[in-house]
């Protein structure tokens, strides 16, 4: 089975796929994280994609889709089921996604869809802090650390996203109407999407995301 995990920045993408892939024991692919390995690390790629997302902007297609093709590539021999988490994010990816599962004889992804209206994505991205040494997070507004600035975890200090200030969370909810959500025509058509409701806690919807999976594959 493979999967593909869609919705807007904050809806919780990430934290589902961390729960799903060792339920499922699939392999995890985030363009956004391996994107931000490579602002890390520096590399040529890293060094332009730095500009597009503290902009709030996609980055292009043919980097994205370089990248995502050099992660799962060596990842294919060790498995047959992958969890796509932020990719495909435009129409065209979507195609690049066909070919890429073609070539590598992957089972076409079921799409599920996690809906959250805009004004909890707001708050929830632009409230988002993230511990700076074990990588806890915490949101301002609906989870606050018992002591502001400070991790419960590991007393480590409270960082942001450089892309969740408001300005940015802004822009990257404009392309997400623009680009993103045209995908979900796509899927829709070929009837593998599943849209929930992912506005209540992330155990609830972790109950509506396996009942699909349960249910239908
Ligand atoms: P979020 O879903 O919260 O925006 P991600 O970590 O998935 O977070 O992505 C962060 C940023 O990385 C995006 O705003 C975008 O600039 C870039 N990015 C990630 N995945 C893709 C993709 N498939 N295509 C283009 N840009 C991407
Ligand atoms: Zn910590």
């Amino acid at each position: 089975m493979n999967l593909v995990l869609f919705g807007p920045p904050g809806s919780g993408k990430g934290t589902q796929s961390e729960r799903l892939v060792h339920h499922y024991s699939m392999t995890h692919i985030s363009t956004g994280d391996a994107l931000r390995a490579a602002i890390r690390a520096r590399s040529p790629l890293g060094i332009k994609a730095q500009e597009v997302i503290s902009r709030g902007e996609l980055v292009d297609d043919d980097m994205v889709t370089d990248l995502l093709e050099s992660i799962i590539a060596p990842k294919r021999k060790d498995t047959d089921s992958f969890l796509f988490d932020g990719y495909p994010r435009t129409v065209e990816q979507v195609h690049r996604l066909d070919g890429l599962c073609e070539t590598l004889n992957l089972v076409p992804p079921a799409v599920i869809n996690l809906h959250v209206p805009e004004e909890t994505i707001l708050l929830r991205l632009t409230g988002r802090r993230i511990c700076g040494h074990c990588g806890a997070t915490f949101n301002a507004y609906f989870r606050p650390t018992r002591v502001a600035g400070v991790c419960d975890v590991c007393s480590g200090p409270l960082t942001k996203r450089v892309d969740d200030s408001p300005e940015t969370t802004r822009e990257r909810l404009r392309v997400y109407s623009s680009q993103s959500a045209p995908v979900l025509d796509t899927y829709g058509e070929r009837g593998v999407l599943y849209t929930i409701d992912a506005t209540a806690g992330a155990d609830d919807v972790y109950r509506k995301i396996t009942r699909i999976i349960e249910e239908n594959y």
